[in-house]
């Protein structure tokens, strides 16, 4: 851009801190055509002279020098395809932080404001994407869940496809007569939801119900999405806009529960066969018999490192209803409940009490030691809360037995298949025998396609380690990895049918959100709202495939030679990709790697003499840089060395930079992101991960340049250490101030 306007506010204390009499000569110097100080620039005289500088045609940029970039947003907001908008933080970095009047105060908005009128002059405007979109819901699965998201796009006015493999809908609770209650005072059973909701669904016009079907293939992106079914009514194609996964889960395999007596007595049952029992309105055990005691074992395969060694949260409601339907049913029966701890998430703590109150239910904490006995049972407890092993007889017990999503692995998948095109290549003997060890080791996962999807990542979503598909478990619940596709019900995590309906409908309004962003071309969570798209300068690519490999939600594709194929609508702007190229060839409009290198080389570095060293900090803008401003905001102070440049997600970050910065004589870089790891915090889910294996990488370089591999830090930061954030850049400078100056500086 070459028509950059800075606009400096001195209201919120920047006026008192800064000396501004020079600030103008200075950001003409570096090419600005238009400056203007105001004492209150969010006001509406403010954004007035904003707003009739860009509607003058004077400026194709604005450089605001003011508040954070995370305030006075809707002030502040411009059309990215007429005018590039930069904001320089000097409220937040500068004048609420450091003291008034200083010189280091002063040069560090200088340099702020350097930076930020290089990088406007280096931005371009974006490209609103305009593609035609249909607006249906594919819906995959016909349990509670999709049924719920189903009936909820419909109700948004999206058509919707029901697509269910069985040739029933209803899922799980289709055989279940009635479930946890959902409503004060949680104290009765509810009948199963299903019913009423299969019967919605069909009468809904605007829904398609295609059952015992499959999916043969979901090619393109999200409001493009082209699927193929086969079923009753035979093959055919269809587009939707966006996809709800909703495959529920399945019960544990009991036949590994032996321990717990299971195949060894026939009257040790599970829940799901007692639900069947209880679905036919019976009681009996196999020989015919009606049990006059039945003891129910909790946790059976859940929370147990040898089976499930998560929580599957709804099987100590689970037995809590069949105990209270039992109750009611045969009041004679006896039930005795055996946990390790009683689990009654949410408002279920009501109906845990309700079903206690009704009496002729013990419940007893203890562990299972075993289970003995045929036709009368003994279960024998250990550390119970009588201190002592103790005997229950049974005639009858039930195992309440966890949940298993049905997933399919994505990323397995696509290694097997990655390992048979090696076998057949037949390249080399060794090649084809690790081939052939990998296929072996993978051979579980041979024909468990749901989606099918034709991603060059792999045709399901990857899971987590437990099987549930990834998603952002705090901020993002439903989103996936693959960008438009939802997941929802006990697919994603284990819960209750109340919890399931709530999903249902929470991933249908996301699908719907989605189909609306990519109408207007708009990137959804978390940059939500953002138009610009990738830019892949593919004459210099050398097909690395980084980026295919690197993007976490799958966008790039390749073609035959391995040249990126970039999908704009799968893509979250993360820019992982942008800094994984060794070729530096990819961009978005508003930073790219060379306006990152020139805002580093506009920060000044004075000779060592000065005793001043800099410190680039380079700061995920979804946590470090919110906490920094949260510092700010109760006035802590940090090291005046430090030049903060946000980055979307540690991913993007070019080794590049660092470089620049510590050949430029900066003293050291630190890297401020998410948690990484199985419990990640990333938005991106792998961003801060990659920035960590990057940096290994670079401690190479490091030693051949014959510089302290302390000069650069990468530190882990949860988006409320607000107060540890300017700790931690203190405790860098205090390092560096150890290891003493930059030996580059001055070359
Ligand atoms: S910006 Fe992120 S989501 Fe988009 S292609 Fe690059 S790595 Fe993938
Ligand atoms: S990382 Fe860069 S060079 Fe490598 S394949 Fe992608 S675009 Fe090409």
């Amino acid at each position: 851009m070459d028509k950059v306007g800075v606009f400096l506010c001195t209201g919120c204390e920047i006026g008192a801190s800064l000396k501004t009499d020079g600030l103008e000569g200075l950001a003409k110097k570096n090419g600005a055509v238009q400056y203007a100080a105001h004492p209150c620039l969010c006001e509406p005289a403010g954004v007035a002279t904003l707003r009739c500088a860009v509607e003058s045609g004077a400026l194709d940029s604005l450089v605001i020098a003011a508040c954070s970039s995370r305030h006075k947003q809707q002030e502040f907001r411009f059309d990215p395809t007429k005018v590039a908008v930069e904001r320089v933080s000097l409220r937040e970095q500068v004048a609420w932080t450091h003291p008034a009047g200083h010189e280091d105060t002063q040069m560090q908005a200088e340099d702020m404001l350097r930076m930020g009128i290089v990088k406007a002059k280096k931005m371009s405007l974006a490209k609103r994407l305009e593609e035609a979109l249909d607006p249906t819901v594919l819906v995959v699965g016909g349990g509670l869940a999709g049924l719920e998201a189903a009936k909820a796009a419909s109700a948004m006015g999206h058509p919707v496809v029901l697509v269910e493999k069985t040739a029933k809908l209803g899922g799980y609770l289709a055989g279940v007569r009635e479930v946890t209650p959902e409503v004060p005072p949680y104290d009765r059973l509810r009948p199963s939801p299903v019913v009423d909701l299969e019967r919605e669904v069909r009468a809904d016009a605007r829904i398609r119900v295609l059952t015992g079907t499959r999916l043969l293939g979901i090619s393109g992106q999200p409001g493009q999405f082209s699927v193929e079914v086969d079923g009753s009514q035979g093959r055919e194609q269809f587009k939707v806009g966006a996809i709800v996964q909703a495959t529920g889960a399945r019960p544990y395999d009991a036949t590994k529960l032996g321990h717990l007596g299971y195949g060894s007595s026939p009257n040790v049952i599970t829940s799901a066969d007692l639900d069947a029992m209880l679905l036919k309105g019976a009681l009996a055990r196999p020989d015919g018999k009606q049990p006059q005691r039945i003891v129910f074992i909790q946790c059976a395969g859940s929370r147990d490192k040898a089976h499930l060694e998560y929580c599957s949260s709804e099987c100590c409601g689970t037995s809590l209803r069949q105990v209270l339907a039992i109750q009611e049913g045969w009041p004679g029966v006896e039930c005795a409940v055996v946990y390790r701890d009683l689990r009654s998430p949410g408002q279920l703590e009501h109906f845990y009490r309700a079903v206690q109150d009704k009496g002729r239910v013990m419940l007893a904490r203890g562990t299972v030691e075993g289970i003995t006995g045929d036709a009368a049972l003994t279960v024998s407890i250990h550390e119970s809360m009588l201190g002592e092993t103790v005997d229950l007889p049974a005639d009858l017990v039930v195992l309440a037995t966890g949940m298993v999503p049905n997933s399919a692995d994505g990323e397995a998948i696509r290694q097997l298949r990655d390992a048979k095109k090696r076998i057949e290549k037949n390249e080399s003997e060794t090649q084809v025998k690790a081939a052939k060890e990998m296929v072996a080791s993978l051979a579980a996962h041979e024909g468990t396609e749901i989606l099918n999807l034709t991603y060059r990542q792999g045709p399901d979503l990857p899971v987590l380690e437990y099987g549930f598909p990834d998603s952002h478990y705090i901020c993002f619940p439903y989103e996936t990895r693959r960008t438009g596709i939802f997941a929802a019900g006990a697919v994603r995590a284990p819960m209750d049918p109340a919890q399931a309906t709530e999903d249902g409908f929470g991933a249908a309004m996301k699908a719907v959100q989605l189909i609306s962003a990519a109408g207007r071309g708009e990137a959804v969570h978390p940059r939500a709202g953002d138009v610009g798209i990738n830019d892949f300068f593919l004459t210099r690519c050398t097909q690395c495939k980084r980026c295919t490999e690197e993007c976490p939600f799958g966008t790039i594709d390749e073609d035959a030679k391995g040249t990126p194929q970039y999908n704009a609508l799968r893509c979250r702007r993360c820019g992982i990709c942008f800094g994984a190229c060794p070729e530096r060839i990819i961009s978005f409009p508003d930073v790219s790697v060379d306006a990152v290198a020139s805002q580093i080389k506009a920060i000044e570095v004075p000779e060592e003499d000065e005793e001043k060293p800099r410190i680039l900090a380079l700061m995920c803008e979804n946590d470090a840089l919110p906490a920094l401003d949260d510092a700010a905001l109760r006035r802590a102070t940090w090291n005046s060395w430090v030049r903060v440049i946000p980055v979307r997600c540690l991913g993007q970050v070019n080794l590049v930079w660092v470089g620049e910065a510590l050949s430029r004589g900066i003293d050291g870089v630190i890297l401020l992101g998410c948690k990484r790891g199985d419990d990640y915090q990333c938005h991106y889910i792998q961003g801060s991960q990659l920035a960590h294996k990057r940096l290994e990488n670079l401690q190479e370089t490091l030693t051949r340049l014959a510089l302290e591999k302390e000069r650069v830090l990468v530190a882990e930061l949860g988006r409320d250490e607000m107060a540890r954030i300017p700790a931690l850049l203190d405790e860098f400078a205090g390092t560096l101030e150890e290891i003493g100056p930059n030996p580059l500086k001055g070359f």
